[in-house]
């Protein structure tokens, strides 16, 4: 069975709004960079639950005849990203069910790290699944609960699960928020110009609706929302931060603030870092678009050496790595990226970008530099090799297609044909995430896993 159906995605909850599935909708426009694969809102007008989900981006799932059936004043959404060969329908979001208190909705980022014990369990005892998501787990718990309300239920449910969560429930008459113990995925809460209520993966979604920053939902707090009263908090787990720090470096949008940090100036702290611990003599600093950029930014700025745009990006094409072969891979990144080859030609060049994951992307973009008449081309990485596949949530691939888990520095340097290559190394994204705790999750880098 797939376990890695539940990718890193958005989440969106409107509460007390009377167009709350346009909020929703806008919102998820904001967040669609956490997902292109299907999209999903479900509303409620108090009475019933209405639900509209679909393959695609959201702006090709929603049109205006579906934003007017979803009638209400609550409304959740979803944006999915998912890995290979997951094309089914029933795994896009929300989740809906009835159930004998009537009928909710679920929307889930992250990867529950026990889904397939838990589904195990469930279908023991006779539960019939839909889908391959680890949300439907959440549904059946929830579900056959033996507690009589819908709060100690979803309380009950989620003390049964692990890994890495951040849920928005949607039911009649009430909407809960909710993260794990350890904070993983962010959750942040913002507050509407009419004195309702929103919660999003990322704040960019507040940005776009007028919406102010509250605070981010606390690692293990439960948030419930219902008319007239403000939003009730129920500490469900004892925090024990472990934020993503993929987040910083390539997930979440230059312009939201993630655990309470703007992501732009962290990129562009790690970008600083690296010229200063790995400084390369060089006529042109350029960004791999768009993950390169704020970080290029830093790297320029620190080392003085002066900022192009040396690649361009075509916007209408989607992001390569999401596409099932590696042929597919190879041909969208050259579709995707072009030289400013009056600006490369004849020019040492410092190129850099956020991550390598399988390193196709930097083989490609060095030759294209190359071919373009790049005299050098050197490649700066602003985080460390990214060595271990993720279980909570973000789309890494196995360990065997890992390059840094693979081949050693020098390898992957002659195997992306660079001149010279460097990564950041832990401590200085850590110094760049301006944290001395340790509550953050480094297992990309480091293969520590703490569930
Ligand atoms: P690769 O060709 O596999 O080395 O891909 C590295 C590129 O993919 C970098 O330019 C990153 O910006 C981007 N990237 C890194 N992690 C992810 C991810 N989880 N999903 C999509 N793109 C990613």
């Amino acid at each position: 069975m797939r376990e890695d159906v539940n990718e890193k995605c958005a989440v969106v909850g409107i509460f007390g709004h009377e167009e709350a599935s346009r909020l929703a909708y806008f919102s998820l426009h904001a967040l669609q960079h956490r997902g292109q694969e299907a999209a999903g809102i479900s509303a409620s007008d108090g009475e019933k639950l209405r639900i509209i989900k679909k393959r695609g981006l959201v702006m090709q799932v929603f049109d205006e005849d579906a934003l007017s059936t979803l009638r209400g004043s609550s409304a959740i959404g979803h944006t999915r990203y998912s890995t290979a060969g997951d094309d089914s329908i029933l795994d896009a979001q929300p989740v809906f069910a009835r159930y004998d208190l009537g009928e909710m909705a679920i929307a889930h980022n992250g990867n529950l790290t026990n889904a397939e014990e838990v589904r195990g369990r469930l279908i023991k005892k006779g539960a019939i699944f839909q889908t391959f998501m680890d949300t439907e787990n959440l549904i059946h718990l929830i579900a056959k609960s033996e507690e009589d309300k819908l709060t100690p239920r979803i309380i009950d449910a989620v003390q049964k699960i692990e890994g890495a969560f951040s849920l928005v429930f949607l039911s009649r008459t009430k909407m809960f928020a909710m993260r794990d113990r350890f904070g993983f995925r962010p959750l942040s809460l913002g507050r509407l110009s009419n004195g309702g209520y929103i919660v999003a993966s990322e704040t960019c979604a507040f940005d776009l609706v007028g919406a102010e920053f509250v605070r981010d939902i606390e690692p293990g707090e439960l948030l419930i929302f219902k008319e007239g009263r403000e939003p009730k908090s129920i500490k469900i787990f004892e925090p024990t931060p472990k934020h993503c720090i993929f987040e910083y470096v390539y997930f979440a949008r230059p312009d939201s603030l993630v655990f309470g940090q703007s992501v732009y100036q962290t990129r562009k702290n790690m970008g600083k870092e690296l010229s200063k611990i790995k400084p390369v003599d060089a006529d042109l600093v350029v960004p791999v678009p768009d993950g390169g950029v704020p970080s290029a930014i830093g790297y320029a700025q620190e080392s003085g050496i002066p900022y192009e745009m040396g690649i361009m990006r075509n916007h209408y094409i989607g992001r390569t790595f999401i596409e099932p072969t590696q042929e597919m891979r190879d041909l969208k990144v050259k579709m995707k990226l072009s030289p400013m080859t009056d600006i490369i030609r004849g020019k040492r060049v410092v190129v850099v970008d956020d991550s390598i994951v399988r390193g196709t992307t930097s083989r490609r973009i060095i030759r294209m530099l190359k071919e373009a008449g790049a005299s050098e081309v050197h490649m700066r990485v602003s985080s460390p090799p990214t060595t271990d596949p993720c279980y909570y949530g973000v789309d890494t691939p196995d360990k065997d297609k890992l390059i840094a888990a693979n081949m050693t520095q020098d390898e992957i340097c002659e195997y992306i044909e660079a001149d010279s290559l460097a990564f950041l190394d832990e401590d200085s994204l850590l110094r760049s995430v301006n944290t001395k705790e340790d509550n953050y999750c480094t297992a990309c880098f480091t293969g520590n896993y703490i569930v």
